[in-house]
């Protein structure tokens, strides 16, 4: 390659394609890590071509086309379409009508929130990334607590900027209730939260008020806050009732998250929030960082914004019930079946949309991990399941109850264990 010297700038900079130029990424986009992308990637699954494809591995409602958006919901945002009136910037925490509505809508069971206590974000992962940055100090070498199994983006949002996770186990025989006394050996004078995710993914656990009440016992006497993932509020099986941890009379501050992926059916719209519930006056700086978090990205979507006052008021009961009611099912047909399959364990969830099934690898000595199993499962029978490695609980799968053909998939995975179980 022909190298001048710099006479002519405008020639050094056309003069031949150079062999290698590599632009080396920021030390936080290397710390940025997708637990379930790296696993999944290096899994070079294969599906077996003579069997369709059943994916029981992805956690969006929306991807088999059964469940859909209640008509209300998607009118709503037509509406607002229509008005040509929220396609502006809007305050980064939001409208104040968007902030009020989600403050009416989750004002139940004695609780009181005002617009105020309400930002907008986009998605619940932003409502989360905003919670751990504001209460946790990377650079303090501070930690913030989290469930095992949990939903892996804690651990990214924590690591991405330095703050470490700190891992309090469940007990899967207790519906996976938390183990009050390991939670507690894992604050240490480092803890700056402590991350609550209920109901749960991947459990599908929806704890009782009393055990949220210890949980909160537990925060109190340590003074921690608390981040509160409820992105599954209300959505529990039909026997099931669900309580807010913001709900409880507990003098402990507590940053609620929520928004309309998962119980309205579409993630894709990216609304979430954060609720400040703060009891004890706790959060005064706190409610301060959160919204100059959010002056980063200038807020959420505003069309969105717009139609969310219609959408929280007209979204019928029925289309919750009719949700919960089909997750329920498939929650039963897949906790039977499973039951038949040699050398699996299921354990029935009470809601949101996944169940773990255990895999007692000693009987498939042929599989060095889940990892490994999950894979020849796709390879034969075209099933696929997240491996509890994704979710820091190895020798588990995670199934997602949202799709049509659950008996279907159960069948294959029947077949599966059956062919390769040792006694
Ligand atoms: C889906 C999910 C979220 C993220 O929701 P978005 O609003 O789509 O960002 C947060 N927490 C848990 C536990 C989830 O399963």
């Amino acid at each position: 390659m022909h190298k001048s010297k710099i006479e002519d700038e405008s020639e050094v900079i056309t003069d031949g394609k150079p062999e290698v130029w590599e632009v080396e990424p920021s030390r936080a986009a290397r710390n940025c890590r997708n637990l379930i992308r790296e696993i999944v990637d290096n899994l070079n699954l294969e599906p077996n071509p003579e069997k369709p494809v059943i994916a029981l591995s992805i956690g969006d409602p929306t991807v088999y086309g059964n469940l859909k958006a209640a008509e209300e919901t998607v009118q709503a945002v037509r509406d607002a379409l229509e008005r040509a009136i929220h396609n502006g910037y809007a305050n980064s925490s939001g409208t104040s009508e968007a902030r009020q509505a989600v403050a009416e809508y989750l004002s139940r069971d004695g609780v009181q929130f005002q617009q105020e206590d309400v930002i907008l974000c986009s998605g619940c992962s932003s409502s989360l990334e905003h919670c751990i940055a504001a209460l946790a100090d990377g650079s303090k070498g501070q930690n913030i607590l989290v469930p095992r199994p949990s939903f892996p983006l804690y651990w990214t949002l924590a690591e991405h900027i330095g703050v470490q996770t700190r891992y309090y186990n469940l007990i899967p025989e207790n519906n996976w209730e938390v183990d009050l006394g390991h939670l507690e050996s894992q604050i240490d004078h480092n803890t700056a939260a402590i991350l609550i995710n209920n109901p749960s993914n991947p459990c599908g656990s929806n704890y009782t008020e009393n055990h949220l009440r210890s949980l909160l016992e537990i925060a109190y006497r340590h003074r921690l806050p608390v981040i509160a993932d409820e992105i599954y509020e209300n959505l529990v099986f039909p026997d099931q009732k669900f309580v807010s941890m913001a709900s409880l009379d507990a003098y402990v501050p507590i940053l609620i998250c929520g928004g309309l992926a998962k119980r309205f059916l579409v993630p894709g719209w990216r609304l979430g929030w954060i609720a400040v519930h703060d009891p004890v006056g706790a959060f005064e700086k706190i409610r301060k960082a959160l919204n100059a978090l959010n002056q980063r990205t200038i807020g959420s979507n505003t069309l969105v914004q717009g139609a969310l006052p219609a959408i929280l008021k007209n979204t019928p009961q029925s289309a919750f019930d009719d949700l919960s009611e089909f997750l329920c099912s498939n929650a039963i047909v897949a906790f039977k079946k499973l039951q038949e399959a040699r050398g699996l364990t299921p354990f029935m969830p009470q809601g949101a949309m996944y169940m773990l099934v255990e895999i007692h690898m000693d009987r498939f000595p042929m599989f060095n991990s889940g990892l490994e199993f999950t894979r020849k499962m796709m390879e034969e029978e075209s099933v696929f399941c997240l491996p509890g490695e994704c979710f820091t609980i190895p020798g588990f799968m995670r199934i997602v109850l949202t799709v049509p053909m659950m008996e279907e998939a159960c069948l294959r995975i029947i077949e599966f264990c059956n062919r390769y179980y040792t006694k």
